[in-house]
């Protein structure tokens, strides 16, 4: 019996189940997996939606035996239930098959350089070679799906609280945001460039005295930085911009969007407010301004456990200023003393001198250190101060306060990661607060913006007299799991204030004219108090999927060298385009990969 083309429905491979037994069904999607079993052919199709078994008779259908992988067909076929024994409960279309009455080929495929199911271990540069094909892969689908519905959350949540999504321009002059800028020639200023932002940073502040009240975009933003592990050149900002905020006023809608994402995107509800740390609390509790809080092993100081000790290196420590970090590994007494060396290794190849442990074990204390040092009242005091118990561990590194530190952070990471306390779909979300205003950088020792120009000093700092490095800003970063989503600050509104920043920072009165004239002027204008954040869209995603690489969440990433080797990019240009830009190349042909 022939249908007519109004009583076929038109059907994804995800949707069918036995409610749909009996109709006759229109399919079209991929060739995801084909089987013969004993003269009848059955095909996995496929598409975004789910995969659905259809059953072709190849003497009906001859055409069918030549399925290969990854051919795209058009299926018309009747949906019926399958044998008793055969269904597939781990498929949402696993109680049914479609019996096939019409094959189309749409267009066939060659044989695909990797297999498109399964999670089967692939080379990443052959994946992002093939990154349309990498795509159609399950997991890819998912991970892109669900970033998808991250933006989402973010626009519906932002928008119901009163903010407008605003485009801010591509093409611009510079945003100092610490790293070097992409720069674009202009054909019709020759010799004149711009440059591609780094963040929207200026716009959205213009946008405040633009009486906007409330921005937000789902911004790109640009960093022409050296490569980095998991790091890319172009990337994507949730970033935000209020008038009139407090501090908590915009940690509070970002606790909200938070709150919202991992709720619409991922069914997970969060706890807010997020736990607030001082950025010298997370440096001595964690060892960084990134803590992981999805467990415990607090760092503290236990100098002063050893005051008076007669254990030389602690002492000689101590008479030179330095401290004694440790912390206490809940369990940690069951370790052998094999399990202690590898961790005094690991503490070795991370930079420490070595690593002290005492293992309080039930059958007494066993410890690396001499029995000089740990009288009765010095093991009283390493117990109260780590809040270590019977059957614990205690670690111990002496050195530098802040070095030292932050190696014991990175030992705390460490064991937690042994101990599978590192667990991805756990989230831990706090905020560092209280940030310096500046630092030094490492290298030139210069004085730099520890968050970025435009930041706010912190009630008591804004008469910036004094050492500047003591100087507090009204800074907040936002941290999940040890890794930071992004930063933010109030700002200065004032161009009195704004001046005397970059002063500070060294610029001349002239380079402050060329660069921020704009800005200065427009907050001459009435410019309202104003403060913003942006968080890396990048990022969250996934944390989200519990991934360890941000390309798993971009469509099209470049790779770990900045490249897109499926487009071949970057580039030469045509000699033409260079001359129109009056521009002239100077580097050696075999230089340019
Ligand atoms: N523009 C800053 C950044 O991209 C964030 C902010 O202060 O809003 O890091």
């Amino acid at each position: 019996m022939t249908q007519s083309a109004d009583q076929v429905r038109r059907a994804t491979c995800g949707e069918l189940t036995l409610d749909a037994a009996g109709q006759v069904v229109d399919l079209r999607g991929w060739v995801h997996a084909t089987r013969d079993h004993g003269g009848l052919l059955f095909v996995d199709l496929r598409d975004r939606f789910g995969v659905t078994q259809i059953v072709f008779d190849p003497h009906s259908l001859p055409q069918a035996s030549e399925l290969r992988s990854e051919d795209v067909v058009a299926v018309t076929g009747v949906v019926r239930r399958r044998p008793t024994g055969t269904e597939n409960p781990k498929l949402a279309t696993g109680a049914i098959e479609v019996g096939a009455q019409s094959l189309t080929v749409l267009n066939r495929s060659k044989t695909p350089p990797f297999p498109i199911r399964g999670d089967v271990e692939v080379d990443e540069s052959l994946r992002l070679r093939y990154r349309y094909l990498d795509l159609r892969r399950p997991a890819m689908q998912r991970a892109i799906a669900l970033r998808h519905r991250v933006v989402k959350a973010v626009r519906d949540y932002l928008d119901a609280q009163g903010f407008l999504e605003i485009e801010t321009p591509m093409l611009i002059k510079q945003t100092p945001e610490g790293a070097r800028d992409f720069v674009v020639p202009s054909r019709l200023h020759p010799g004149l460039f711009y440059a591609l932002p780094q963040s929207p940073q200026l716009f959205k502040q213009l946008l405040m005295v633009a009486g906007f009240h409330r921005y937000f975009q789902i911004a790109r933003c640009f960093r022409d930085e050296d490569t980095r592990a998991d790091r890319q050149p172009e990337f994507t900002q949730i970033d935000v911009e209020m008038s009139f905020p407090t501090q908590d006023d915009v940690m509070t809608v970002m606790e909200g969007t938070m709150a919202a994402v991992f709720r619409e995107a991922l069914g997970v509800e969060l706890t807010t407010p997020f736990v607030r740390l001082s950025h010298a609390q997370a440096q001595a509790e964690y060892g960084t301004d990134k803590p992981d809080l999805r467990f415990g092993m607090r760092l503290c100081d236990l100098s002063p456990a050893f005051a008076g000790t007669e254990f030389k290196i602690f002492a000689a420590a101590l008479a030179a200023g330095q401290a004694i970090i440790g912390w206490a590994e809940p369990g940690g007494a069951a370790r052998s003393r094999r399990d202690f060396d590898a961790l005094t290794a690991a503490a070795m190849e991370r930079g420490a001198a070595g690593l002290a442990w005492v293992a309080l074990g039930s059958d007494g204390v066993k410890s690396s250190l001499p029995k000089v040092a740990l009288g009765e009242e010095t093991l009283a005091r390493l117990r109260s101060l780590t809040g270590a118990g019977d059957g614990d561990a205690v670690y111990m590194l002496a050195g530098e306060r802040t070095a030292t530190q932050t190696l014991a952070g990175n030992m705390r990471l460490h064991i937690a990661q042994l101990r599978g306390l590192r667990d991805p779909k756990t989230f831990a979300f706090c905020w560092v607060v209280d940030f310096p205003l500046f630092e030094r950088d490492p290298e030139t020792h210069a004085l730099m913006p520890a968050h970025h120009p435009f930041t706010a000093p912190a009630p008591g700092s804004e008469s910036l007299s004094g050492d500047p490095l003591a100087l507090r800003a009204q800074h907040y970063d936002l941290v999940l799991n040890g890794t930071e989503l992004g930063s933010g600050s109030i700002r200065i509104h004032d161009p009195q204030l704004q001046r005397r920043i970059f002063e500070l920072l060294g610029y001349t009165a002239q380079q402050v004219e060329e660069r921020f004239g704009f800005l200065l002027e427009a907050f001459a204008y009435g410019a309202p108090p104003h403060g913003g954040i942006a968080l890396g869209v990048d990022r969250i995603v996934a944390l989200m999927l519990g991934t360890d690489s941000i390309r798993d969440t971009i469509a099209f990433p470049k790779n770990q060298r900045f490249q897109d080797v499926m487009i071949g990019a970057p580039g030469p240009v045509e000699p033409a385009a260079l001359r129109e830009l009056h521009l002239r190349i100077d580097v050696p042909p075999r230089a340019q990969t």
